[in-house]
């Protein structure tokens, strides 16, 4: 790990600023600071609901699946040895001695010479190992005529064939998705054991800021920022908490964030978080407890003067008002913190990735990672990425007309148009 002392600082230099750091050198001092920040487990029932939650145990199956040996064709269960050398010239006669249905425990037993009528899904009858496709079958009265030969274990599914009994099927960490929910279910659990929710504050700051248009008057804007960073936070597992709008006066703000900090395991708020007069966030972060501020201001456009803190091991992140550079530090450092809550470790979240030309050249300062947002569109073979030229940070039309971002690196100065760029996708289409 990199000492604090000998992390580079980029050559981007912000009126006001110390020094600003990189994207990764900013989340890694951050992450250092925090220490120890896993949550406790929780048991939950199985639901849907447990969606993208994170597993705090192995899971070990207790039973097999499928449970019993089954039929995966429609037809019949015989011994393959029965069939050796069947084909519509030479079928092999078999006695038909009984019926097996969905649901049905098997009561005949087949024996050489016979064979049981099946059905998909349906338990095999014992002495069969195999069973023929009815296509591959000729029915005469009480007999069958087996017109293709089956190998043993054709057509059926094994008994524990997809899980073992005391097998490990799911590991700690695992973040659930749709089809690892269906594997609990089918192995019959009805708890189990996963991380709790983090539960995280969001506080906007401002007094220009109003909640709802009624309350609009000249030089007021409408609050954006909570309700984004809230879905944000549900999109990503965690429990948003409401602390409104707080005035731009330190001992509101001051209040409100002690309450936020008692009660979740991190706090957003936004604005106020630069070094202008009404930016008071910075200080009130180190007057609020210890270590206090670990960062103050990253070489990123757009979204420079984002701050990262830790209150008593709290991590606290203070998000630009603007909310084109709310959203993106949003992506850079809750996202993956939200992450390092529930002990999944992510740098940053992984996105689908696509490959189109520039219609025209973008200009990038050295030194900073750069965040253009752009839209594709097909214009014959090629994918086209068009910059989205309104693009300030406080523009939030450039993020909702975007389909993906063009991540300028720190040293990469710009690129010319027509370069091939490779994108990251923010909205499928
Ligand atoms: P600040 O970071 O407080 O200097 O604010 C920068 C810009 O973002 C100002 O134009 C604010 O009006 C705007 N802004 C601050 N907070 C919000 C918010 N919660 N929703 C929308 N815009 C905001
Ligand atoms: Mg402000």
């Amino acid at each position: 790990m990199v000492s604090h002392d000998t992390i580079s600082t980029p050559d981007v230099r912000d009126r006001g600023f110390q020094r600003l750091l990189y994207v990764d050198d900013a989340w890694e001092k951050f992450v250092e600071a925090l220490d120890t920040v896993s949550l406790s487990v929780e048991d939950v029932s199985i639901s849907a609901s447990l969606i993208n939650r994170v597993l705090a145990e192995d899971i070990v199956s207790p039973i097999s699946i499928p449970p019993f040996a089954r039929a995966a064709m429609d037809g019949y269960a015989v011994k393959a040895e029965d069939t050796f050398g069947a084909s519509n010239t030479n079928p092999k006669k078999l006695e038909i001695v009984g019926n097996v249905d969905i649901g049905d425990v098997p009561s005949v037993v087949v024996v050489s010479g016979t064979a049981v009528k099946i059905t998909t899904g349906a338990p095999i009858p014992e002495g069969a190992n195999a069973v023929v496709m009815v296509e591959d079958t000729e029915k005469q009265d009480s007999y069958i005529s087996i017109l293709a030969p089956v190998t043993p274990g054709k057509n059926l599914a094994q008994q524990g064939e997809d899980v073992k009994k005391g097998d490990v099927v799911l590991r700690k960490g695992t973040i659930l998705r749709p089809a690892d929910l269906a594997l609990l279910k089918a192995i019959g659990l009805q708890k189990i054991s996963v991380i709790r929710q983090p539960k995280i504050g969001v506080l906007s700051t401002g007094d220009e800021l109003v909640d709802n248009a009624t309350e609009l008057s000249p030089a007021k804007i409408i609050d954006s920022n909570r309700i984004m960073l809230k879905a944000q936070i549900l999109e990503d597992g965690g429990i948003p908490v409401d602390y409104g709008i707080a005035r731009d006066d330190p001992d509101e703000i001051k209040q409100r964030l002690e309450q936020a900090l008692h009660e979740c395991d991190a706090v957003l708020v936004s604005g106020g978080t630069s070094v202008g007069p009404k930016d008071f966030l910075p200080r009130i972060i180190e007057e609020l407890g210890k270590p206090g501020l670990i960062v103050h201001g990253v070489a990123i456009g757009p979204g420079r003067p984002v701050a990262l803190g830790v209150i008593n091991k709290k991590p606290i992140i203070l998000l630009p008002g603007y909310p084109v550079a709310a959203f993106l530090n949003y992506e850079l450092f809750a996202f993956p913190l939200l992450k390092l809550l529930q002990s999944v470790f992510y740098s940053k979240r992984p996105r689908d990735k696509i490959k189109a030309r520039l219609n025209r050249r973008v200009s990038s300062k050295p030194g900073q990672r750069d965040f253009i947002r752009v839209q594709l569109s097909e214009e014959g073979q090629n994918l086209i990425a068009s910059v989205i030229t309104r693009r300030g940070a406080g523009v939030l039309t450039s993020l909702t007309r975007a389909d993906a971002l063009l991540i300028v690196p720190e040293d990469v100065e710009g690129i010319e148009e027509g370069t091939e760029v490779e994108l990251e996708l923010v909205r499928y289409f």
